[in-house]
């Protein structure tokens, strides 16, 4: 058996949706299960998140929402937004998948893929309301609605959606967020007023979701609160949004043994023990996705490891396969115990984001860096 695994709770997805759902009341969810659903696994993600209420799903990458249709995930909307001209998108149209035009080569090779595959493309405008990334900016807006009401007439395209993304959700009192809704509001009647009838706006991710109702239009898009992390940890874990956290990374202790005051750690010797100890290894590295950033020595706490009810660092430096905990003098520990380096924070056990302070990120690369070769157990 792999000595390491994460745990993910598909029951808790299931009801961080439903809460979700809680939140924005008079929006329907689309749960964003890009990367691998945060790392969680696509499908099984996915389905659970449909069980908790969720009537969209949506991928960054074309390749995700294909792979979510064929693995008979039929019963949602599915919405995909990034792709580089020559992405297959003849294969998008006929899994009947939306997708997103954020740039005018977009919107004519949507509708050359829709002309080829014999059906009408749906199709969400993205304006972009000043986050600086994908989307159109509002002049560009403007200009593509000609060729967008063309391509309707013709019956290639249905333009069902205008969206966006915000660069300050996770501080609401930002005066950004306002300033993008209402750049947002403008597009929106932009839109209508050219005659396109809109299905769905969108424009709130987790935090938005959880924070500034007034930007929840028809859609929510929250990704990171499905997986039961606060995109918001300045005001409040979790348990404060009712979500519940639904990754628990675990390992077994690969080698346990006593050294002597003075002994070198890891690389570099980064850390050396002040005493007479017990050392324990645990089978998790970067290359597992365990931030290397997180590595303690004598004055920086490493990442913690929950062991035996005990909270400890990471000892030394972050290798590619393992991590060393100094379980301390008299340790009882022995190989093949269970170690927690992140999950629910039941009981004072570390969290994805203990990690992410401890490697200086955000709990979004905690989770969605794990490795592939960890294995996922769906419980
Ligand atoms: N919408 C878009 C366009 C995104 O890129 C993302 C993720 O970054 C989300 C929604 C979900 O964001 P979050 O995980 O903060 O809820």
């Amino acid at each position: 058996m792999y000595p390491a695994r994460a745990v993910v709770d598909l029951t808790a997805i299931r009801d961080n949706v439903r809460s979700l759902a809680t939140h924005a009341p008079t929006a329907q969810v689309m749960a964003v299960v890009k990367a691998d659903a945060y790392g969680h696994g696509l499908v099984s993600a996915a389905r659970a998140a449909i069980a908790g209420g969720a009537t969209w799903l949506g991928t960054a990458q074309v390749s995700e929402a294909l792979a979510l249709r064929a693995a008979g995930v039929h019963d949602v909307r599915v919405l995909t937004w990034l792709y580089a001209p020559g992405a297959p998108l003849r294969e998008v149209v006929e899994a009947d998948i939306d997708v997103s035009v954020a740039a005018g080569w977009a919107l004519e090779e949507v509708a050359a893929a829709a002309r080829a595959a014999g059906r009408t493309a749906r199709v969400h405008l993205k304006v972009d309301t000043g986050l600086g990334r994908n989307g159109l900016t509002p002049p560009q807006l403007v200009e593509l609605l000609a060729p967008a009401l063309r391509a309707e007439a013709e019956g290639a395209v249905q333009v069902v959606g205008l969206w966006s993304h915000l660069a300050f959700a996770d501080e609401p009192e930002h005066p950004a967020v306002r300033a993008q809704a209402e750049v947002f509001a403008d597009a929106v009647r932009t839109v209508e007023s050219a005659g396109i009838r809109l299905e769905v706006r969108h424009l709130a991710n987790s935090a938005a979701t959880l924070t500034t109702p007034a930007v929840h239009y028809d859609l929510v898009r929250p990704g990171l609160a499905v997986y039961g992390l606060s995109p918001v940890p300045q005001l409040g874990g979790p348990e404060a949004f009712g979500l519940t956290p639904a990754m628990t990374l675990e390992a077994e202790l690969a080698t346990v043994k006593a050294v002597p005051a003075g002994h070198g750690v890891s690389y570099a010797h980064q850390y050396v023990v002040p005493q007479d100890t017990v050392l324990g290894v645990v089978p998790l590295g970067y290359s597992d996705g365990i931030p290397r950033h997180a590595s303690g020595d004598a004055v920086r706490v490493g990442g913690p490891v929950q062991v035996g009810g005990r909270r400890l660092g990471v000892a030394g430096r972050v290798c590619m396969d393992q991590v060393v905990v100094d379980l301390g003098p008299g340790a009882t520990e022995q190989a093949g115990d269970r170690v927690v380096l992140f999950g629910t924070g039941a009981d004072g056990g570390p969290t994805a984001q203990d990690w992410a302070l401890a490697a200086d990120t955000i709990s979004y690369e905690i989770v969605t860096r794990l490795g592939s070769r960890v294995p996922r157990v769906h419980v």
